[in-house]
């Protein structure tokens, strides 16, 4: 028989467990405790179970981490790892600490097939959704090594923010993502509260309104563009679910979230989506229909995306139209830049099963919707690209 792996289970899913092994609710609770709080992976540990049913554990379960294919510190102290989970693919995830507070930015996939234009991961095309079991041994890991490493004293958390940022689109992965935030929410697991515990989307309406029935957490949604023609292009999932209908399920999803506001986030892309009048267009958009603030994304370039990053001034520019419109917009830091870890730059190794990638290679150039202002050096960097 196959040894079941505890850490796909949340609270209820571990107690099921261990009532078919014959035990009773609250010895669930004890060895959920062990396994997150304490990170014990054997239970010859768990000083407080029986014998019998340590016995018992070790004959058809076990605390399964994921293998580290390898690990690399930025100077910045920010840490990624790249965790090996079979079959050709590996995953990040990476560590950014700050002054009062770690985030831990967490994958849902091998892989993403949404394929955004401006992201590393989209490029590499899609292999298969991690389980829960994945997704949460990246907390697992993450909270445990690290407070040996950084020498927490006892009770002292090392993770105090999880945001579902890495590879993947986690809303494509529902079913493995639910139970994962629940033993991150859970107070006998990780503790964390809904506003710090953060799942970004690129707009899948219908799951947007299931998560905010099953499991209301923070929510960002990559919004990248002021319309749909180019949002189409740069998000092309924005064709199902076009900017219309996620502002209004946006608007659902602040009934019951944890924030009053939707956090949008805006990759600025040189020349496509950062002019001045983009951004006003912007401020049109979302001024007195949603509740949200902005977080500009400085894009991380990769060679295959025959995009830019935005120079500092046209950034700031822009962020200063949104702000003088009274809308809260943050110019995100770049962290792990020499470590490839920053946001868009998690690439993993993935076999792609789906021809995501194919379909991604062959799409045309992306369409310029810019001012004549800038019309030159668009020509330019068509030409190069060609
Ligand atoms: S930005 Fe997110 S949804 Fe888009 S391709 Fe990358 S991982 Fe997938």
């Amino acid at each position: 028989m196959n040894a079941v792996n505890l850490l796909e289970f949340d609270l209820d899913g571990l107690t099921a467990f261990c009532e078919q092994l014959g035990e009773k609710r609250f010895r669930a609770t004890q060895l959920f405790r062990w396994i997150h709080q304490k990170g014990a992976a054997d239970f010859s540990q768990m000083s407080d179970l029986a014998k019998s049913l340590r016995d018992k554990l070790a004959a058809v379960a076990h605390i399964k981490p994921l293998a580290i294919a390898s690990e690399q510190a930025s100077t910045d102290g920010t840490i990624k790892w790249l965790f090996d989970v079979g079959g050709g693919d590996a995953v990040e995830t990476v560590f950014i600490p700050e002054d009062d507070r770690g985030t831990l930015c967490v994958s849902s996939q091998a892989g993403c097939a949404v394929g955004c234009r401006f992201c590393s991961t989209g490029h590499q095309g899609f292999s298969r959704n991690l389980t829960t079991g994945e997704i949460v041994a990246q907390l697992w890991f993450a909270e445990h090594h690290l407070r040996r490493r950084l020498n927490l004293a006892e009770g002292e958390r090392a993770i105090t923010n999880v945001v579902m940022m890495g590879m993947g689109e986690p809303l494509q992965n529902y079913a493995a993502l639910v139970p994962a935030l629940k033993v991150m929410l859970d107070d006998h697991g990780y503790g964390l509260s809904r506003r710090r515990v953060t799942v970004s989307t690129s707009g899948m309406t219908r799951m947007i309104d299931r998560l905010r029935e099953d499991c209301p957490v923070a929510l960002a949604v990559s919004l990248h563009a002021p319309n749909d023609a180019l949002r189409d292009d740069l998000v092309p999932l924005n064709r199902k679910h076009p900017i219309a209908d996620l502002l209004q399920t946006c608007n659902r999803y602040l009934e019951a979230a944890p924030r009053d506001f939707i956090t949008f986030e805006y990759c600025m892309l040189d020349g496509v989506n950062d002019s001045p009048e983009q951004a006003k267009e912007l401020v049109e958009l979302v001024r007195g229909n949603i509740s949200c603030k902005f977080n500009l994304i400085p894009f991380n370039p990769f060679p295959a995306s025959g995009l830019k990053r935005s120079p500092r001034e046209r950034v700031t520019a822009f962020a200063h139209v949104l702000q003088d419109a009274g809308i809260v917009t943050t110019v995100r830091k770049t962290r792990g830049d020499d470590i490839d870890a920053a946001c868009g730059q998690l690439a993993g190794e993935v076999q792609d099963r789906t021809r995501v990638k194919q379909r991604i290679s062959t799409r045309a150039p992306i369409q310029i919707h810019r001012s004549a202002a800038h019309a030159g050096s668009v020509q330019k960097k068509q030409e190069t690209k060609a």
